[in-house]
């Protein structure tokens, strides 16, 4: 039995479709990420499953339970926001034990529970301080230990690291990670980061438009895009996109006299190939050099194929510049086809 389950979920504010029929899965235990770009109903989704918002059409269950006509309370959900506020004038205790509290849970367990969650929180030292004394890390740290001390199997974040700086948001990131899975929680996680859904996901649901671009696991997203839009949003630099026309030889990439990618004919295609499974090779597909990006450990090569502007990943740092006559090459295990009409994947023969 899958511990959440949408099905055909449509949310309307007038005559915008916030989302429209979405439909998904979660298993108990599992990592879902709600991934996708801002305005796509990434929180309307996670609004709806909390019940903080009703939809407009569709069926929600939670534990195998029908919940869409139950308040946010009869849900057993718990909650991270954003915006995490924090009661500055409460201290981290009672910050922590709020929810609790108005619930009217048994007060005897009060200690105990707090102690669990501060304990594996690290917040033990900071019970008695106010939000006021306390880092941003910190803060989420508390906004967290909140949610987790309802002790409910289904937990819900929107974008709770958003307000950190990059490396802390890494580290509450592997934390957050750790704790959904000691405590064996099930997780429903939005935000329009993708390195943050490849990093900590067991499933990405992908949101375009406030319908379901893709949902796989985040290797198979990686791998097998079902869109241009999927491609594209995941991995850095995006994967390349480069359209094809006929040619003599067969295919080729617009503009250029490089060898023939796909026999004569069929519908308009595009080409995918990401940047780091291109390579600089003796001969291979030529191509001008328009950019250098040195990063350290690889550089990133803007060039040209005929008309076709593509990056490429290469190790190391590299004596190139602008102007210059390259050659690139690739293994075709590594090309992806799109429609170029739909922007959807396919196998041409
Ligand atoms: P995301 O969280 O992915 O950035 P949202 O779920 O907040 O996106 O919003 C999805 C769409 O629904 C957006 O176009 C947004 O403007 C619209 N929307 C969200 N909430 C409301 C509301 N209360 N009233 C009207 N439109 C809304
Ligand atoms: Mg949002």
């Amino acid at each position: 039995m899958a511990a959440i389950s949408l099905q055909g979920i449509t949310k309307q504010w007038g005559e915008v479709h916030a989302v429209r029929d979405i439909n998904f899965e979660v298993k108990s235990g599992d990592f879902t990420v709600l991934l996708g770009p801002s305005g796509c109903g990434k929180s309307t989704t996670l609004r709806l499953i909390a019940g903080l918002d009703s939809a407009s059409a569709g069926k929600i269950e939670i534990g195998g339970r029908d919940v869409t006509r139950l308040p946010p309370a009869q849900r057993k959900i718990s909650m991270v926001f954003q915006s995490y506020a924090l009661f500055p004038h409460l201290s981290v205790r009672e910050n922590i034990l709020f929810g609790v509290k108005v619930r009217k849970e048994p007060a005897r367990d009060f200690e105990a529970r707090l102690k669990r969650v501060s304990g594996i929180l690290g917040l033990d030292a900071l019970l008695t301080r106010r939000p006021g004394q306390l880092s941003g890390g910190q803060q989420q740290r508390v906004a967290l230990g909140r949610a987790l001390i309802a002790e409910t199997p289904v937990c819900l974040m929107d974008e709770p690291l958003s307000n950190l700086d990059a490396q802390l948001r890494q580290e509450m990131r592997r934390e957050i990670r750790a704790l959904q899975q000691q405590l064996g929680i099930t997780m429903i996680y939005v935000t329009h980061d993708q390195t943050e859904a490849m990093s900590m996901a067991d499933q990405v649901i992908l949101l375009r438009n406030g319908s379901i671009e893709q949902n796989a696991a985040p290797a198979e997203l990686y791998a097998e895009p079902a869109s241009v839009f999927a491609a594209r949003f995941i991995g850095t630099p995006p994967m390349n996109i480069l359209p094809l026309a006929e040619s003599a030889a067969g295919m080729v990439i617009e503009g250029s006299e490089g060898r023939a990618i796909l026999p004569h004919g069929g519908r308009p295609l595009q080409l995918g190939v990401r940047p780091e499974h291109i390579a600089l090779v003796e001969r291979g597909i030529p191509a001008i050099v328009e950019s250098i990006e040195y990063f350290g450990a690889d550089t990133i090569v803007g060039a040209r194929i005929g008309a076709a502007p593509l990056l490429v990943r290469v190790p190391g740092q590299l004596s190139l510049a602008a102007g210059d006559r390259i050659a690139l090459d690739w293994e075709t295990r590594h090309q992806y086809f799109f429609d170029r009409e739909s922007g959807l994947r396919c196998h041409p023969a």
